[in-house]
């Protein structure tokens, strides 16, 4: 188990050393666990903003991982338009990429939420780097956790946990919205050994340096969306990246078309069932969605913290800027959508944690992040004025990372239609 996770993890699996592994843990990874247990509350319901003392050592953990290793890197890595390689390696020794896998596989074996701290935090900093840590965890390694073989989960989740990256391929570029609308196809060999794959996905966070791929793919049209079935691929099997785009934002991240040319996969790397794959799909997508909205938000924070500090150290008219009640009704309006886009996600991943239905708290937590993200940076550029239109200050990355989140995992007009579909029904309208 590695660093960020080792002692929040020791919390959990030491209980009868409890208080002296907390002390331990307290002085390498924070000060602030005792704040947690003072919010304890006396009637057994707590707040959003209760953490457990496990979940507080890992965002103080991965707080410092991303102010100084992921900071210095931000504007370099933007400009190229490239992940610097330290940094997927450090999420990986820091034991990040594996936060809610088994840790007999490797991982933390953490909650769910603790995932989307991890997102959120990575976010204030980085949201390209958030968003390669967020894709690994709660789609590839989920995917896995919860519907591959006892073969595949034991092949895979290991490497998934120390150095193999991984992506999810289903957007094709006829079939984006329309996610099983898709054309590539998949058919047995006629020895029965192998599945056969052949299309082009697109558009495919982390392919650029991805080693591990979860592909979907059509084995019978006739069927629909019940034809589909998806498959555990690794790069050696033959898949070939093709064009990376060149984005507005997230541009660290990267984006590539994945082709399939008569890929031969052991049919033992089936995940589930035969036209089991729509239904991977869909349930990995609602918490990938919570996952987004955890990148939102800390892309939010990330936004208003920096350009709230300059409000208080530019000064105009004699004044510093945020004297102006003008200013401060925009930073007081903004600081709430981010107090409710943030409990929201934290609403949904909890539910989720706690087995409840989450798909609607999910898609409502996804849409109104996105927008609050898009807001909260839009005004942090007009907060720090033309400092914040210009690269210097590193404020309208933001605004440019923003734009994703009303598109990727369910664009703004999916995740609406899911909410009215889930709110007609929860009435008894549908
Ligand atoms: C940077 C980036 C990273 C991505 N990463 C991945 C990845 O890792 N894996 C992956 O599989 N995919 C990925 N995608 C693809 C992404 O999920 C799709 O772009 C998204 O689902 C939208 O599909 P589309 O681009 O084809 O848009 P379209 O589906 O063509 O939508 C265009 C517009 O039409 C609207 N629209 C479509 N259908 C309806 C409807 N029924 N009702 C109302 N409005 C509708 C949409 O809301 C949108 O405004 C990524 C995309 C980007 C840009």
């Amino acid at each position: 188990m590695r660093a960020a996770v080792r002692n929040a993890h020791a919390l959990r699996t030491v209980s009868n050393t409890r208080r002296a592994a907390i002390s331990v843990a307290q002085r390498t990874l924070t000060t602030s666990c005792a704040r947690a247990e003072e919010h304890e509350s006396p009637w057994g319901i707590n707040s959003l903003r209760k953490f457990t003392e496990e979940e507080v050592m890992l965002r103080d953990a991965v707080r410092r991982f991303a102010e100084n290793e992921v900071k210095p890197r931000v504007e370099k890595m933007d400009e190229e338009e490239k992940m610097d390689p330290k940094i997927i390696q450090g999420l990986f020794e820091q034991g990040l990429m594996a936060v809610e896998t088994d840790p007999e596989l490797g991982g933390a074996g953490f909650s769910f939420t603790a995932a989307v701290i991890v997102i959120e935090e990575l976010a204030k900093i980085d949201p390209s780097v958030s968003v390669l840590c967020d894709v690994h965890n709660t789609l590839v390694n989920t995917v896995l956790r919860k519907y591959a073989s006892e073969h595949l989960r034991n092949k895979y989740m290991p490497r998934l946990s120390s150095d193999m990256l991984g992506c999810f391929c289903l957007s094709e570029p006829s079939s984006g919205s329309d996610a099983f609308a898709m054309k590539t196809s998949v058919k047995k060999s006629s020895d029965g050994k192998h599945y056969i794959i052949n299309g082009s996905k697109m558009w495919i966070t982390n392919s650029g340096e991805a080693e591990f791929f979860i592909v979907f793919a059509q084995g019978d049209p006739s069927k629909g969306y019940k034809g589909i079935s998806a498959f555990a691929v690794e790069k050696d099997m033959g898949v070939n990246i093709g064009k990376k785009e060149s984005k507005l934002g997230i541009r660290a991240s990267s984006t590539c078309t994945v082709n399939f040319d008569e890929i031969k996969v052991p049919v033992e790397n089936l995940i589930g069932e035969e036209g089991r794959g729509y239904k991977i799909a869909i349930e990995i997508l609602n918490e990938g969605r919570v996952g987004i909205g955890a990148q939102m938000v800390g892309l939010a924070e990330g936004a208003f913290e920096r350009a709230l500090a300059y409000t208080f150290e530019r000064e105009q008219f004699g004044k510093p800027i945020s004297s102006f009640q003008g200013m401060q009704f925009q930073i007081a309006q903004v600081a709430t959508e981010i107090e409710a886009a943030r409990d929201m996600v934290y609403n949904a991943a909890r539910l989720k944690d706690e087995g409840h239905p989450f798909t609607k708290e999910a898609a409502m937590a996804k849409l109104f992040s996105s927008q609050v993200a898009q807001r909260a940076a839009g005004y942090a550029i007009e907060w720090a004025g033309g400092q914040g239109f210009t690269r210097e200050q590193g404020i309208e990355k933001y605004w440019r990372d923003s734009k994703i989140g009303a598109i990727y995992e369910g664009t703004s007009n999916i995740q609406l239609n899911t909410i009215f579909n889930l709110v007609a029904k929860d009435k008894g309208l549908k």
